[in-house]
Order: C-alpha cells, then sequence, then structure tokens
C-alpha cells in the first residue's frame, strides 16, 4: 500500500489518496479491504480512470483493480461464455473476441476503460449495452465474501447497474456470453449511414467494428490528446408527457420514445440548443464536435470543472426545464 497514491484519471485531474495499491490478485483486493477497515478509511475501487471525476485530496483507500487474465467457462455450436478478470481492457476484449469470431461486442469497440468497471454504468454505444451479454458479475463483497450477481441481480439498466448503489464492492471478474453466429446490429443511424459510404449492402460484424471505431475516431476526443471522461452527462429519461410538450416547443428535438410512458432525450442536443456548444472558460471547454463531452485544455481543478457542469446544468433547464445527470462518477475528498 503506498501513501499519496495517484489516482489515474483521464481527465487528467491533479489527485491523490491517503493509501493506494494496484491489486494482481484477490489477495490484493482482501488486502487491501482489510487495511482500509483497520484505518477505518473508506475504500474505492478503480479501473482504467475514464469515468471518474476524482477530488484532489481523497482522504480514503484506492484500490485499481489490475487483475488479470479470462477462460472460456462453456462453449457449444452456436455460443461460447467467457470468463473475463476486471483488469483486462474492454477494447483489446471486443478485438479479441472478434479475432476468433465471437460476436456482439462489436458496437461497444473503443469504449475506454477495464473490464471491471463495464457493469457499473452498463456500458452501451450504437444500439447496444454490456448487459446484452453479461451472464454473471463476479464481487468480493465487503465482508470478504465472494458472490456471483446472475445477470437479472445485476439490475442494469440505462447506464445503470445494482453495482451503482452498492459501496466497497470489488468487481472481480465478468462472465459474458457471445454468439458464433454473426447477427450484427447496424440500424444505428451513424452506423448505416457508414455502410450507405461505403458501399457495404451486407453489414457485418467486421463492417459495424469498423464503422464504430472510425466514427468514434472522428467525433470524439482522444483523452491522451484532449483529456476528458466521455459524455459529461446522461440523455435524461423524462415523461413522455414533458417530451410532448418540448418536441411541440421545439420540434427539431429528437425524442426517443422508450417503454412505461417514458423518453429519452438527446443531452448533446439540449447542450448545443442551449448554446452552450462554443462555451470555453479557463481550462474548460465543450468539445466543438460532441458538446457532451467536456475537455480540460490545461490545468483544471475539479471545482472548475463542476462550475462548468453546473452552468451547462442551468442553462438546459432553464431553456428546457430538464434536469441533466452527470456520468461520470465523483470521489469525494
Ligand atoms: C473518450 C471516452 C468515451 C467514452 N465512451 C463511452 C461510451 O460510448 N459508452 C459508455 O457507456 N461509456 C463511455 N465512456 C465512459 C467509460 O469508458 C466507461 O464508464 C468505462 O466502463 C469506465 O471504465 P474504467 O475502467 O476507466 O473505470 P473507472 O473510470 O476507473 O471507474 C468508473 C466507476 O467504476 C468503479 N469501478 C471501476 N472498476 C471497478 C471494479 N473492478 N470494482 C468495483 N468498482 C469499480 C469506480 O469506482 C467508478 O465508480 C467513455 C469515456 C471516455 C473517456
Amino acid at each position: 500500500m503506498f501513501e499519496g497514491y495517484r489516482i489515474a484519471n483521464t481527465l487528467a485531474l491533479d489527485s491523490h489518496a491517503r493509501f493506494g495499491c494496484e491489486a494482481q490478485t484477490l489477495e490484493d483486493v482482501m488486502a487491501a479491504v482489510s487495511f482500509a477497515g483497520q484505518r477505518d478509511l473508506p475504500i474505492y475501487f478503480t479501473g482504467e480512470g475514464s469515468n471518474l471525476l476524482p477530488s484532489k485530496n481523497v482522504d480514503a483507500c484506492v484500490v485499481r483493480m489490475g487483475l488479470p487474465g479470462w477462460e472460456k467457462t462453456a462453449e457449444s455450436e452456436q455460443r461460447v461464455r467467457l470468463r473475463i478478470c476486471a483488469g483486462e481492457n474492454w477494447h483489446q476484449l471486443v478485438t479479441l473476441a472478434l479475432s476468433r469470431n465471437w460476436y456482439g461486442l462489436e458496437n461497444l469497440a473503443l469504449i475506454p476503460g477495464s473490464v471491471g468497471a463495464a457493469p457499473i454504468q452498463n456500458i452501451g454505444a450504437y444500439g447496444v449495452e454490456l448487459s446484452d451479454f453479461v451472464r454473471s458479475v463476479r464481487v468480493l463483497m465487503p465482508n470478504l465474501e465472494v458472490r456471483d450477481f446472475d445477470a437479472s441481480s445485476c439490475e442494469f439498466g440505462y447506464r445503470t447497474s445494482v453495482f451503482k448503489k452498492l459501496t466497497n464492492h470489488a468487481i472481480l471478474s465478468v462472465e459474458l456470453e457471445l454468439s458464433k453466429e454473426a447477427r450484427p446490429v447496424a440500424h444505428y443511424p451513424d452506423v448505416e449511414r457508414w455502410h450507405e459510404r461505403n458501399h457495404v449492402d451486407t453489414p457485418s460484424p467486421q463492417t459495424v467494428f469498423q464503422a464504430v471505431t472510425e466514427i468514434r475516431r472522428d467525433k470524439l476526443p482522444d483523452p491522451a490528446e484532449y483529456p476528458n471522461a466521455g459524455s459529461f452527462f446522461q440523455n435524461p429519461v423524462v415523461s413522455s408527457g414533458l417530451a410532448a410538450d418540448l418536441s411541440r416547443a421545439f420540434p427539431e428535438l429528437n425524442v426517443f420514445v422508450l417503454q412505461e410512458e417514458t423518453a429519452k432525450l438527446s443531452a448533446a442536443q439540449l447542450i448545443d440548443m442551449a448554446g452552450c456548444k462554443s462555451w470555453q472558460d479557463g481550462p474548460v471547454q465543450c468539445w466543438q464536435d460532441q458538446p457532451l463531452v467536456l475537455v480540460n485544455r490545461g490545468n483544471a481543478s475539479h471545482e472548475q470543472l463542476m462550475e462548468f457542469a453546473a452552468a451547462v446544468h442551468r442553462a438546459v433547464d432553464e431553456q428546457f426545464g430538464v434536469s441533466l445527470t452527470l456520468e461520470p462518477v465523483r470521489i469525494p475528498g
């Protein structure tokens, strides 16, 4: 365990925890839990820091989950099940699966981060979510018991799961079931347009992978060059009544009707229409091609980012009466 442990984060925020370490094994994680328990300190488990908003000084124990490896747990002619440890990189898993002709994850290519973090907010992109493939999630409980959550007990929803509500739980591995039959999901508008532009009449998992990687590289800033945490706000889910009112007042608004009398709006469009797209305040800026992404162009502090986010939140609320929710996870001081 190290003192003054730097918390890695793709927003390039200067942040240190009182104690921290990288865990490579279950025993490392258990030792860290005991260490924090003996000192009565909160404990946080992190992955690659691509969805984190850590404070400057975190009075806690931070454990970066680096557990490596994967194995096949079952296989039939049509399907394969894999158990992947938390520390594996998500995009490398997507690439590996495609290279073995195990299909389904193509639309989730290039999402930064680790496998262990993927179930927390049920990562999703281009019409596909992690929950479409999860069989179970293995967790170290606060009492040091290892428990498997089956898919239904994960309570997956849009950018959420039961793991968002639980504290002091370390995700050790994730079991996914993939298909050996190609069933590409290419209906998402950007992905469809890519296929049209490239004269591909019959999409395949490989073309969807290529489409998604090219679209993401075009649209999103690379955190290595422009530090960011991806979407800073979730797409708001509102009542169908409010969505109908907004559609009447703003006919150009994109409204995706969901079940149970709700509808999803595009946070990027709301931010754009509220006039925040060109905003910059000191080192913090909305990314021009995707205003949902806030970029740290210098040495922004946690507070500067939060103030900027609060101003965007206010502008959208004032114009549309819609309250945006932060997507990255805050680690308090
Ligand atoms: C450029 C960019 C694009 C992005 N695009 C998308 C996208 O399209 N779709 C999408 O859904 N997300 C997207 N994200 C967000 C991010 O990639 C995901 O949330 C990812 O799963 C975070 O992984 P991580 O390992 O970096 O987790 P971290 O940022 O380190 O942690 C995120 C949260 O998970 C917890 N956590 C991490 N690992 C564990 C573990 N093993 N056990 C218990 N808790 C853990 C942390 O405490 C924290 O609460 C994007 C981010 C960036 C920077």
